[in-house]
């Protein structure tokens, strides 16, 4: 058993054997807000990382639209699977390239933490709500969770996260701003972001008929990989071959990263986070795919994002929400303790908006049919 400074040493230790010189080593991390004493057994990511999964804020992504709502069916992503799957991938990204796993896990757990009820349909709509009070946006949302309003400790509000966990979610907030890179970290986890939607959107649309194997074959980065998969197999069934073309998406799309990645590291010479951050982007898809997958992209905005079906459940949901904030700003003393008295020092408004973000699809439209509905 280690205790005190002990566990910093081993921690220190075991990154040293496994991280590259250019991942962010837990010893470096510039630590906390509100200063706390080392964990005996865990390293300051790995505390991160549990602090999030613990969190209201994560549960609740179960119960959170990613594309689809749950009244289109029960096989396709909620916002919670579409977190693991981008954990998963952003892992498989981190250990290959020896960054630091603890780190991008904290993150790619907390990558979509802000996002309200169904997806950016909600967000679109919150924004309105809040235009001309700042504005609402995911991102940021997810911050404001885990520095105010997740209330799990006696000494401090929010979770306390490490600086390098909120810095990385700051960056995806504000993108195009910074002036320096974001760690290769928080470079992992965007590309992984969209090495899972683009992957799974694709599934998911199909399962739900809005796509077919067919129509499919309109996009380039598709036709590729499914020629790939026919000349490994004659004969599949439709199942199994679009699940054997998805499988090639993924492995296709993490390859080429590393592969990148390696290059340019290389190439540029990058030893350090100093590095790093000077450098361009490093954790980026080669031109080639990154043109093909915009493609997928624009395909998907126009063939499933846009389906009516998909539309109309969005339009409704979207109507519910806002008749939700006009009533809760009528009357806030329908929010809970907590949301009221932010609303003191926030704002009635921006106060509906965290508490309307927090809510589940489903609690959403319960309380939407309990309190407003006429
Ligand atoms: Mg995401």
């Amino acid at each position: 058993m280690h205790y005190g400074t002990t566990v910093v040493d081993a921690v220190a230790q075991r990154e040293r054997g496994l991280l590259a010189d250019y991942a962010l080593h837990s010893v470096d991390s510039a630590g906390r807000k509100h200063p706390e004493p080392t964990h005996p057994y865990r390293g300051p990511f790995q505390r991160d990382r549990d602090r999030i999964v613990h969190s209201t804020a994560y549960r609740r992504l179960s119960g959170k639209t990613q594309v689809f709502t749950r009244e289109l069916g029960d096989f396709h992503r909620t916002r919670l699977t579409h977190t693991h799957e981008v954990a998963s991938v952003s892992r498989t990204l981190a250990r290959a390239l020896r960054l630091n796993e603890d780190l991008v896990e904290a993150l790619a757990l907390m990558h979509d933490l802000g996002h309200p009820p169904f997806g950016h349909a909600g967000e679109d709509v919150l924004d309105e709500c809040l235009a001309g009070a700042g504005g609402f946006s995911h991102n940021r949302q997810a911050l404001r969770i885990v520095e105010l309003i997740e209330q799990r400790y006696p000494e401090f509000p929010g979770l306390n996260l490490s600086l390098e966990v909120l810095a990385g979610q700051q960056s995806r907030a504000e993108k195009s701003r910074a002036k320096e890179k974001p760690l290769l970290e928080v470079q992992v986890v965007d590309a992984a972001d969209s090495v899972a939607y683009d992957t799974h959107d694709v599934d998911d649309a199909v399962q739900l008929r809005l796509l077919t194997l067919a129509d499919l074959d309109e996009v380039p980065l598709w036709r590729e990989a499914s020629a790939r998969v026919r000349k490994r197999y004659a004969n599949l069934e439709a199942g199994d071959f679009k699940r054997c073309v998805l499988h090639e998406l993924i492995d296709w799309q993490i390859s080429d990263l590393i592969e990148c990645a390696e290059r340019r590291i290389a190439e540029k010479g990058i030893q350090s986070v100093e590095a790093v951050r000077q450098n361009e982007p490093i954790i980026r898809p080669n031109d080639e795919l990154f043109g093909k997958k915009a493609e997928l992209e624009k395909f998907l905005y126009e063939r499933v994002y846009r389906n009516p079906s998909v539309v109309a459940s969005r339009r409704i949901a979207q109507d519910q929400l806002r008749a939700m904030f006009q009533g809760y700003l009528r009357r806030p003393e329908l929010m809970p303790a907590g949301f009221l008295k932010r609303a003191e020092t926030d704002g009635v408004p921006r106060s509906v908006c965290d508490y309307l973000a927090g809510m589940t699809d489903r609690y959403c439209q319960t309380e939407f049919q309990r309190l407003f509905a006429m």
